[in-house]
C-alpha cells in the first residue's frame, strides 16, 4: 500500500498565538511539559477504560494501561507513549489544531504583554499539549485510536509555528507516542534521574504506573594486563515504575503532603496556581464514596456566563466516567474543583441516570455541606492565615454563594452567616449580619438594607439621609445577585431583614412620638400638594407621600412592598426579558425648599417633572426622556 503524503493545516489562530505564548512566557518553568503530557497521557487511558466498558475489543491484547517514558540521547528525544485511547486522523486535526475550549478568545484578550502577568492567566488557563513545544522544536505524534486497524494510525508533524503535518500511517500499538525533539538548550531531559525528579514532583499520584526502561550498569571488559576500564549505564528489556502509581484520592489523609495535594490539584485542573484550601473524605453510610474537593485561588473568567461547567470529576471505583459532572455539585458551588469517586453507582452511569439517582442526591447533599463546612471554618477561624484565606475566598466568589440564597433553602441560614458587606459605617466588605446585629441600636427591630448598582450609589443613597441622621447602620448591597438573592431572605437569626428603599420606614422605637406628630401634620398641610403631584405624575409614579426619611434630598422612590425594584427590573431587561410594568412610590420630604416651593409656583408642571426625574437620577437611574428633563430645567433656570 502506498502510503499517503502528508496533508499540510494551519493552526487556527488562537492556536498559533497560545505556542507564541507558551515558547516566550514560560520558560521560566519548562519541566511542566511533562506533567502537562503525562496528565493528557493518563486522561487518554481513562477515556479507554470508560469506553471499554461497552467496547472490551478496544483493549486488544494489551489490558494493562500505562504510561512509559524513554529517552533516546543520540537522536535528542524524549517519548511520552501511552496505550490509551489514541487519536484518529481527524481527531488528530481537531484536537491538536484547534483549542475547543470556551472562553479562548475572552482569555486571548486578557493577556497584556507582561510575561509574568500572562504566565500566570496561562496557568489558569491550562496550555496542555502544547506546553511540549516550551522544550522542543519539533513535536511528532503518532497514534491509533482504539477499535480502528493497523493501518489507519496517524502522525502529526509541527515545528510550532503556523502549521502542522498530517499523514496515515501504520502503527501497531493502540495509543499515543509523543516524540519531543529537544531544543539545544533542553537537553538536561535526556537524563534519567532528570526525568524521575519530576515525576516525583508532579505525576506521583496519577494512578497509572509510569514506567522507565531499567538501565544497568555494565563493566566494559578489560584485555589481559590492563587496568579496568570502567563502564557505562545500558538499557534493558525491562520496565521500571517510577511513580506510586495509586490514585490520591484513595491514600488516607495522613499519607498525602500538602505539596501532593497541591501538585494534584494542578494536574485535575491544568492550573498553576495553588488552591485555596481543599477537603478530603471517605464518607460512608447507606451511599459510600471519596471526595477530594478544592476551592481555587481565582475564579476562572467565565464563571458567570453560560457555559460555566462545574469542575467535579466523576469516577465509579476508580474508573473515570466523566467530567463536570453537574449534578455532584450545586450550580452556586460551581467553582469547586475535585474528584468524586463512589462505590455504589453503575459504571455505566448516564448524565441522565446521574439525575435521578438518590445516591447522586446524597453525595450532592455532602458535598454541598463539606464546602460550607470548610467555609464557615475559614470565616470563624482565629488564624491569620484562614482569615487571609477567606478574605480571598470571598473577593473572588461571594457573589455566586449569594446565589445559593435563592437555589438551596435548606442551606439559607448557613450561606447568609457565610455573607460579608459594606456597611454606611464600614466601606470594607467585612461585615456579617451577625456582626451587625450585635452592633445594633438599642430599640432597633430589623437588620436594615440597601441595594443599588454600585457602592457609592448605595452609600449615597437618599434613602439613607434619616439613617445617618440617627446613627444608624444599613447594609450597603451593591452586586448584581443582591437584589434578586436578597428577595429569598426574609430574616437573620430571628431578626427581620428590611431593605430600606421598599415600602414605608418604619424605624418603630427609633422614631419618637414627636417625629411621628411631625410627619401626620406635614402631610395635613401638604395634602393638596401631594394629591396635585399625583395627578401631575400619574404615569410614572403609582403614590406620592410624604416622608420623614429623607433629610437633604427633596424626594426619592419607593418601590411598592411585593414589586421588583428600578435595578431588578434594570438588570432583567438589560438581559433582554420582559418585565411586568412596575411604578415607584415618590416620597417627598416637606423640609426641603424645593418641595415647599411646590406651593403656589407657577410652574408646578416643570418642578414635579424635575423632582420626580431627579429621585430616578439620585438611585442611578436615567429619567425617561432626558431631552425633555433638561428643558423643564432650564425653563426653572430661566424664570
Ligand atoms: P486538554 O487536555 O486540556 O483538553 P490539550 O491541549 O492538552 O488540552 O489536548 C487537546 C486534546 O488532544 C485533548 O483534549 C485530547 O482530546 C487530545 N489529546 C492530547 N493528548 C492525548 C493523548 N495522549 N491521547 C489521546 N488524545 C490526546
Amino acid at each position: 500500500m502506498s502510503e499517503q503524503s502528508a496533508q499540510k493545516h494551519s493552526f487556527q489562530a488562537e492556536v498559533a498565538q497560545l505556542l507564541h505564548l507558551v515558547t516566550h512566557s514560560l520558560y521560566s518553568n519548562p519541566e511542566i511539559f511533562l506533567r502537562e503530557l503525562i496528565s493528557n497521557a493518563s486522561d487518554a487511558c481513562d477515556k479507554l477504560r470508560f469506553e471499554g466498558i461497552n467496547h472490551p475489543e478496544y483493549y486488544e491484547n494489551d489490558p494493562d494501561l500505562h504510561v512509559r517514558i524513554s529517552l533516546d540521547k543520540e537522536n535528542k528525544t524524549i517519548t511520552i507513549s501511552d496505550n490509551g485511547i489514541g487519536l484518529s486522523e481527524q481527531e488528530a486535526i481537531d484536537n491538536l489544531g484547534t483549542i475547543a475550549k470556551s472562553g479562548t478568545k475572552d482569555f486571548m484578550s486578557k493577556l497584556t504583554g507582561d510575561q509574568k502577568a500572562d504566565a500566570q492567566l496561562i496557568g489558569q488557563f491550562g496550555v496542555g499539549f502544547y506546553s511540549g513545544f516550551i522544550v522542543a522544536e519539533k513535536i511528532t505524534v503518532e497514534s491509533r485510536r482504539a477499535g480502528l486497524s493497523e493501518n489507519e494510525g496517524v502522525r502529526w508533524i509541527s515545528g510550532g509555528t503556523g502549521d502542522f503535518e498530517v499523514e496515515q500511517i501504520s502503527k501497531a500499538s493502540r495509543g499515543t507516542d509523543i516524540i519531543l525533539h529537544l531544543r539545544e538548550d533542553a537537553l538536561e531531559y535526556l537524563e534519567a534521574w532528570k526525568v524521575k525528579q519530576i515525576v516525583n514532583k508532579y505525576s506521583d499520584h496519577i494512578s497509572l504506573p509510569i514506567e522507565m526502561q531499567k538501565e544497568v550498569w555494565q563493566e566494559e571488559e578489560a584485555a589481559e594486563g590492563e587496568e579496568a576500564k570502567g563502564g557505562k549505564m545500558v538499557k534493558t528489556d525491562e520496565w521500571e515504575v517510577i511513580n506510586s502509581a495509586s490514585a490520591l484520592w484513595t491514600r488516607s489523609k495522613s499519607e498525602i503532603t500538602e505539596e501532593q495535594y497541591i501538585e494534584f490539584y494542578k494536574n485535575l485542573t491544568h492550573n498553576f496556581e495553588a488552591p485555596l484550601t481543599w477537603a478530603h473524605n471517605h464518607v460512608e453510610g447507606n451511599t459510600e464514596y471519596t471526595q477530594l474537593l478544592y476551592i481555587p485561588a481565582k475564579a476562572p473568567s467565565d464563571i458567570f456566563t453560560r457555559e460555566a461547567k462545574a469542575g467535579i470529576k466523576l469516577y465509579v471505583k476508580r474508573v473515570f466516567i466523566m467530567d463536570d459532572a453537574d449534578n455532584l455539585i450545586p450550580n452556586y458551588l460551581r467553582f469547586v474543583q475535585g474528584v468524586v469517586d463512589s462505590a455504589d453507582l453503575p459504571l455505566n452511569v448516564s448524565r441522565e441516570l446521574l439525575q435521578e439517582s438518590r445516591d447522586v442526591r446524597t453525595i450532592r447533599e455532602g458535598n454541598t455541606r463539606r464546602i460550607l463546612n470548610l467555609l464557615d471554618g475559614l470565616a470563624k477561624s482565629e488564624d491569620e492565615k484562614d482569615q487571609e484565606k477567606f478574605k480571598q475566598f470571598y473577593s473572588e466568589f461571594g457573589s455566586v454563594i449569594k446565589e445559593g440564597l435563592g437555589e438551596d433553602f435548606s442551606n439559607r441560614e448557613r450561606i447568609l452567616k457565610l455573607l460579608r458587606y459594606a456597611t454606611s459605617s464600614n466601606d470594607d466588605v467585612v461585615t456579617s449580619f451577625a456582626d451587625y446585629k450585635a452592633r445594633m441600636k438599642e430599640g432597633q427591630k430589623a437588620i436594615y438594607y440597601v441595594t443599588a448598582d454600585s457602592l457609592s450609589a448605595a452609600k449615597n443613597s437618599p434613602q439613607l439621609e434619616l439613617f445617618k441622621k440617627k446613627g444608624i447602620e444599613v447594609i450597603l448591597m451593591s452586586d448584581r445577585v443582591d437584589e434578586w438573592a436578597m428577595n429569598f431572605v426574609q430574616e437573620f437569626d430571628g431578626t427581620p431583614l428590611q431593605n430600606v428603599s421598599k415600602g414605608a420606614v418604619d424605624l418603630g422605637d427609633l422614631q419618637d412620638a414627636e417625629e411621628k406628630k411631625a410627619l401626620e401634620a406635614a402631610a395635613e398641610h401638604f395634602k393638596p400638594v401631594v394629591d396635585k403631584l399625583s395627578d401631575t405624575l400619574k404615569d410614572k409614579t403609582k403614590e406620592v407621600r410624604v416622608t420623614t426619611r429623607l433629610v437633604d434630598s427633596p424626594a426619592c422612590l419607593v418601590t411598592p412592598e411585593g414589586d421588583l425594584s428600578p435595578q431588578l427590573i434594570r438588570m432583567l431587561k438589560q438581559a433582554g426579558q420582559t418585565v411586568p410594568d412596575s411604578k415607584p412610590i415618590l416620597e417627598i420630604n416637606p423640609e426641603h425648599p424645593l418641595v415647599k416651593k411646590l406651593e403656589g409656583t407657577q410652574q408646578f408642571d416643570d418642578l414635579a417633572n424635575v423632582i420626580f426625574d431627579q429621585a430616578v437620577i439620585a438611585e442611578g437611574g436615567l429619567p425617561e426622556d432626558p431631552a425633555e428633563y433638561v428643558k423643564r430645567i432650564n425653563n426653572l433656570l430661566l424664570k
